[in-house]
């Protein structure tokens, strides 16, 4: 692994989400999302590993754009492969069923795809906070926290500074 395929993972996920917005009021670019979490992981979390940086980079191109798993592979090998896979919700599935098996498959996670779905939910909460998706009321955001929190609660042990930054966050619950 070298700082070219982490700075290609950039590179392609910048391609893949370039049409895509955030859900809040000013539409932020997407990619400043998955850019924010592997930042997170790095410069709050002292991780170095890059195949869950990368992975970091990635993880919502299954879930949000068209992006093959056999694209991954080709551009950043099968572990890489496989991680993204892990990280993200099966698009076949109804909403509510994809949250329910966020909870329970969190603690059967990898070990680096348990760093990953923890930072994501750090910055989606510092977002719900600072720049919350248009049109949602207390009930919804209050809603958000509390699934977020049930799914970290199955990560627990994986990162204990990390899990504290959660729990900062969490106590903004409006
Ligand atoms: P999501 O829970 O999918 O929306 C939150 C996700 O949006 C985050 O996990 C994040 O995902 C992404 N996101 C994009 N922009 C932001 C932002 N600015 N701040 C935080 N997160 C952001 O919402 P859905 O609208 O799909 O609905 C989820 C559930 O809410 C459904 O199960 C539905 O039943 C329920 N619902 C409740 C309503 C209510 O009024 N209570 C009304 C309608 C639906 P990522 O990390 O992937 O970027
Ligand atoms: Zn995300």
């Amino acid at each position: 692994m070298t700082d070219r395929l982490l700075l290609e993972s950039i590179h392609f996920a910048a391609e893949k989400h370039r049409h895509q917005r955030r859900k809040d009021a000013d539409g932020l670019p997407y990619i400043n999302h998955p850019i924010a979490v592997a930042c997170l992981l790095a410069s709050e979390g002292g991780i170095t590993d890059e195949e869950v940086l990368i992975t970091a980079v990635l993880h919502d191109v299954l879930e949000d754009t068209d992006t093959r798993s056999e694209e991954i592979e080709a551009g950043f090998g099968g572990r890489i492969r496989s991680l993204v896979e892990e990280v993200s919700d099966d698009k076949r599935l109804p909403k509510q069923k994809r949250k329910q098996l966020q909870i329970e498959r969190a603690a059967g996670s990898s070990d680096k795809a348990k760093l990953v779905k923890l930072a994501d939910k750090i910055c989606n909460l510092r977002d719900m906070s600072e720049c919350p998706p248009a049109g949602w009321d207390v009930e919804r955001i209050r809603e958000y926290f509390d699934w977020a929190r049930a799914v970290v609660d199955q990560l627990a042990g994986i990162h204990p500074r990390m899990e504290r930054l959660f729990f900062e966050e969490y106590r903004r619950r409006p």
